[in-house]
């Protein structure tokens, strides 16, 4: 199901990505759906052509249709409808596209599902898609909620954000974090690490939306998604440049739409 109110409409569109939403009508919460604004912000910042469609129950995932995958967080509620539902016929055609370095953000219950298992709040071990490593355990009585900043030293960035889960997850050897908690939560109570970075594939907790109040992570997904699909060379505008030209109020890429002339 395409979001036809979400599709970009850029009079001279240099390039195009199709982006997945999995299970959008029922993994979105607090605030989740503003990271898809962001990523067509960002995306049409860079002269792309953003399209967003949900890929949901029911719905057969095209590895080679998607050049972006996101996907959001969800009560226990939800994740145990997907994890009765299609959720297997997601693993093969997803695993697929992130062995193949494609890009993919999960939050939160997204991320959980993502990994082996997920134990719910009432002690019931919900299968994951089991295509990366990472397990969810449950604090059961407790949850990790409010703010948090954590630290990402090999790029030298730090995210902020909002957290609100009871599971708590564990790292496999071939996963790294994608941050380390300054204050707040994270993964577990065990380590000081926050999400998840799988080649190019990333998991948080961080709802808020992430993306909006962390640019860069934005700039990051979008560009490797450009990248991975036109080339590694294609010249893109730097963040820094889409930044100050931001604060003069104009538009790198001139951007006008169609409706616009
Ligand atoms: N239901 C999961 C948990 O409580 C995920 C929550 C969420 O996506 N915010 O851990």
């Amino acid at each position: 199901m395409t979001y036809i109110s979400l599709k970009s409409n850029l009079e001279h569109p240099k390039f195009d990505l199709t982006v997945a939403h999995l299970y959008g009508d029922l993994m979105n919460t607090y605030g989740d759906n503003g990271n898809i604004l962001m990523l067509k912000y960002v995306g049409e910042k860079l002269g792309c052509e953003m399209t967003f469609e949900i890929v949901s129950l029911g719905d057969r995932f095209d590895k080679e249709r998607y050049d972006l995958v996101f996907w959001g967080g969800g009560q226990d509620y939800e994740q145990e409808i997907i994890a009765d539902g299609s959720l297997s016929a997601l693993t093969e055609p997803l695993k697929s596209y992130i062995e193949a370095d494609k890009p993919l953000l999960a939050i939160c219950g997204g991320y959980q599902m993502l990994g082996q298992y997920y134990v719910n709040a009432s002690g019931h071990k919900i299968a994951g898609t089991g295509i990366l490593g990472h397990y969810t355990e449950n604090l059961r009585t407790d949850r990790f909620i409010g703010d948090i900043e954590t630290h990402n030293d090999e790029f030298g960035e730090t995210y902020y954000g909002f957290e609100n889960h009871s599971g708590i997850t564990y790292l496999s050897e071939d996963e790294k974090p994608l941050g380390r908690v300054v204050y707040g939560g994270g993964n577990n109570p065990d380590d000081d690490t926050e999400g998840l970075i799988y080649k190019n594939t990333f998991g948080t907790y961080f709802h808020g939306p992430i993306l909006s109040r962390n640019s860069r992570l934005a700039y990051r997904l979008v560009t490797t998604a450009l990248r991975q699909k036109y080339g590694q060379s294609i010249l893109l505008p730097s963040f820094e440049e889409i930044l100050s030209d931001e604060e003069k109020g104009q538009n790198i890429t001139d951007i006008k739409r169609k409706s616009e002339k």
